[in-house]
């Protein structure tokens, strides 16, 4: 390395380090209960504290590595906090832990009827259950799967939906076969993803270091507006068009047949909705995270999704309204048979 190339290092290492120390640091402290038959599965106290310290280093890499946020998070364990359980998982969930911001139990056992497995995050108790399958056989809490899911598990805590109970699966939407994927994201896929998607990175952001209510964050991030605008098959905005709006309710990879919004397209070919046309629930907080939409008019149609992952993005780019395109056509091909096979 020459003279210059060196000094253009130190001052890139400058630089570098100068825009870390301009970051504000989220800090979080961590309460950790474990069962016991699962330490002993692991091989004891030292191996399992070891294996709490490398997850945890992940789980800070996976929220500062990509560099998306405007802050670096530190998720810290509490190690004098730290405790072995006996008993079952499920109850140990509820204890409060006024002391620390999460709680995590682990679990690798089924070890009571009771017992349910899995891995979630209750927003209302701030602890994050990591069991994972729950059988009479160990599964590790610490396998590289496990960790991806714990990872997406401190996403909600740190304020973002599931992406996956937004999509929509084509047999599950009776009004025409078309499903809706969700995007690449940790809170949609978390199994070896490191991407956290334009909405977590808003969310997050949102959240800053404040205890946070999910649903809460996600119906108050809806733009003013919802604007349809439908096309004809030349680009002609269409008046009077029909647009139909079909809810596609959390979790159920489905599109409901009963429509939650019916309206028409004004001479411009436009038709404007309110952000929160997804309705509200008590469970979370807006109705549905998804709405299927069919424009109609002189036998043309097309067709749309308006999830939260993308409308409410148009909120945090300051926009007043989300736009959205449906350029109509046929739905049966002009010649189809055209080609046609043994002739
Ligand atoms: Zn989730």
């Amino acid at each position: 390395m020459n003279m210059k190339k060196t000094i253009l290092a130190a001052v890139l290492v400058m630089l570098l380090s100068a825009s870390a120390l301009a970051q504000p640091v989220y800090r979080f402290t961590v309460k950790i209960g474990i069962d016991c038959e699962s330490v002993d599965s692991l091989g004891g106290l030292d191996n399992v504290r070891a294996k709490i310290t490398d997850m945890f280093t992940k789980v800070n890499k996976a929220f500062n590595y990509t560099r998306q946020f405007d802050a670096v998070y530190d998720f810290v364990v509490d190690w004098d906090a730290f405790y072995v359980f006996q008993g079952i998982s499920k109850d140990e969930v509820f204890k409060p832990h006024p002391e620390h911001d999460y709680l995590v139990i682990m679990d690798g056992f089924k070890n009571d009827p009771k017992e349910t497995g899995g891995g979630w995050y209750g927003a209302d108790i701030q602890t994050i259950y990591h069991a994972r399958t729950h059988t009479d056989h160990f599964n590790d809490p610490f396998e590289k799967n496990a960790i991806d899911g714990i990872i997406h598990e401190f996403g909600h805590a740190r304020g973002m939906p599931d992406i996956y109970a937004m999509q929509v699966n084509a047999d599950k939407n009776p009004i025409a076969p078309i499903a809706c994927y969700g995007e690449r994201c940790i809170m949609n896929y978390p199994y070896g993803e490191t991407l956290w998607s334009d909405y977590a990175v808003n969310m997050l952001n949102l959240s800053k270091d404040k205890r946070i209510e999910i649903d809460e964050l996600v119906a108050a991030m809806c733009p003013e507006k919802i604007r349809i605008t439908v096309l004809d098959p030349s680009d002609a905005p269409v008046k009077d068009a029909k647009v139909t709006l079909y809810p596609g309710p959390w979790y159920s990879y489905s599109v409901s047949e009963k429509p939650l919004k019916e309206s028409k397209t004004d001479k411009n070919g436009l038709c404007v909705l309110p952000g929160d046309v997804y309705g509200k629930t008590k469970d979370f907080g807006l109705g549905c995270p998804n709405i299927f939409v069919k424009a109609e008019y002189d036998g043309l149609t097309s067709y749309g999704w308006l999830p939260l992952y993308e409308v409410q993005n148009a909120a945090f780019d300051g926009k007043e309204s989300y736009d959205m395109t449906l350029r109509l056509k046929a739905l049966t091909p002009s010649k189809p048979f055209e080609f046609k096979i043994n002739q």
